[in-house]
């Protein structure tokens, strides 16, 4: 009776198990195995990745490959190999310069939510998280929520204009509202079978739409603003969770964009795909698009082929200004 167990548990030890990280605390790991078995799981020794200098060598959404062992009649797991990730967020540490802290990884798209006013979202704030998503290799799904509450006409016109610039240069647009749970089915369809991020303005609906999509999750939101509010230095960690309808996200509390990833001026265009598009037209191989004649894309831009709001976005990101969003970006003018 105890002999089967005990060579299962041999070949076990042996072959190794693999797993996701769901939730990283530091110095322990979350691992949950694909029946759904979690298992704390510490690193042996140390554990470097190649190229990378991070503070961190394993995060949330990794696959790892671990073996067990026993401590105390606890079964543990001690993470032995990370497999490549096809993408990762990261984020300066805030005390060692050039070390970073690697917030996610191996995220199938980002849903950034995005609201006309209360907040209002600006076009230059789009357009630099859609960069940094494209950086990053994270695909991004604009979702316009509160659309219950465009009741104006300028305000739907401000709802197409924006979905019109988008939609054509390839991202997918879908208009909701967490609050009346309209549309809401179509996000979750998009999010069947995937690791998703949600990400956006604070007071763009973040959490309602989490509450509406989960609301077995109840994630703790209030809480964290709790927190902040009595002036706490919280070390905040990202977490994986497995929704109802066959899904998983991963929620980042006090993480609202990607922040900005440090690129050369020359590798920006890359990141605009109508941008990338056409550079190859432009006379000049090496072109930045901005005093350089006969460029292709101050020539689209003059047709109006390319949105002026984007190539004001570009030239904010080149110049490094970032803290011109002013209101009257919002139009093409
Ligand atoms: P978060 O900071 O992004 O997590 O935003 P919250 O989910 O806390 O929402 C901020 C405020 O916007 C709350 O008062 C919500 O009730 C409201 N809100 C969220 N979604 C909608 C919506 O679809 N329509 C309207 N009218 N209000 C919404
Ligand atoms: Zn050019």
């Amino acid at each position: 009776m105890y002999k089967p167990f005990v060579i299962l548990r041999i070949i076990l030890i042996f072959a190794g198990m693999i797993g996701t990280v769901y939730k990283s605390t530091g110095s322990w790991y979350l691992v949950k195995t694909e029946e759904g078995k979690e298992y704390k799981c510490r690193i042996k020794g140390k554990f470097r990745l190649k190229g990378i200098k991070s503070t961190n060598p394993i995060a949330v959404g990794d696959k790892v490959n671990f073996t067990l062992e026993t401590n105390n009649d606890v079964e543990t797991g001690i993470i032995d190999e990370i497999f490549d990730r096809k993408n990762y967020i990261i984020r300066k540490s805030v005390n060692l310069s050039k070390q970073t802290h690697i917030i996610a990884a191996n995220i199938d798209q980002v849903f950034l939510l995005i609201t006309i006013d209360n907040p209002p979202t600006f076009p230059s704030f789009i357009d630099r998280f859609l960069v940094t998503a494209e950086a990053y290799s994270i695909p991004c799904v604009l979702a316009f929520n509160k659309i219950d509450s465009y009741t104006e006409i300028e305000r739907r016109a401000e709802v197409m204009y924006l979905k019109d610039i988008y939609e054509n240069i390839g991202y997918e647009c879908i208009e909701i509202s967490a609050k009346e749970q309209k549309n809401v089915d179509a996000i979750k369809e998009r999010m069947k079978g995937t690791v998703s991020m949600f990400a956006g303005h604070s007071g763009v609906g973040k959490s309602t739409l989490v509450n509406a999509i989960a609301p077995e999750l109840n994630l703790k939101t209030k809480e964290i603003s709790e927190q902040h509010k009595q002036g706490q230095h919280t070390t905040t960690f990202a977490e994986m969770f497995d929704l109802q309808f066959g899904a998983k996200i991963i929620d980042t509390p006090g993480i609202k964009g990607f922040g900005i990833v440090d690129m050369e001026k020359e590798e920006v265009d890359d990141y605009f795909p109508e941008f990338l598009a056409l550079k190859n037209e432009c006379k000049f191989n090496n072109c930045i698009h901005i005093e350089e004649p006969k460029c292709a894309i101050k020539d689209a831009v003059e047709e109006g082929e390319i949105a002026w709001s984007r190539y004001k976005s570009y030239l904010q990101i080149i110049e490094g200004d970032e803290n011109n969003y002013r209101v009257d970006e919002f139009k093409d003018q």
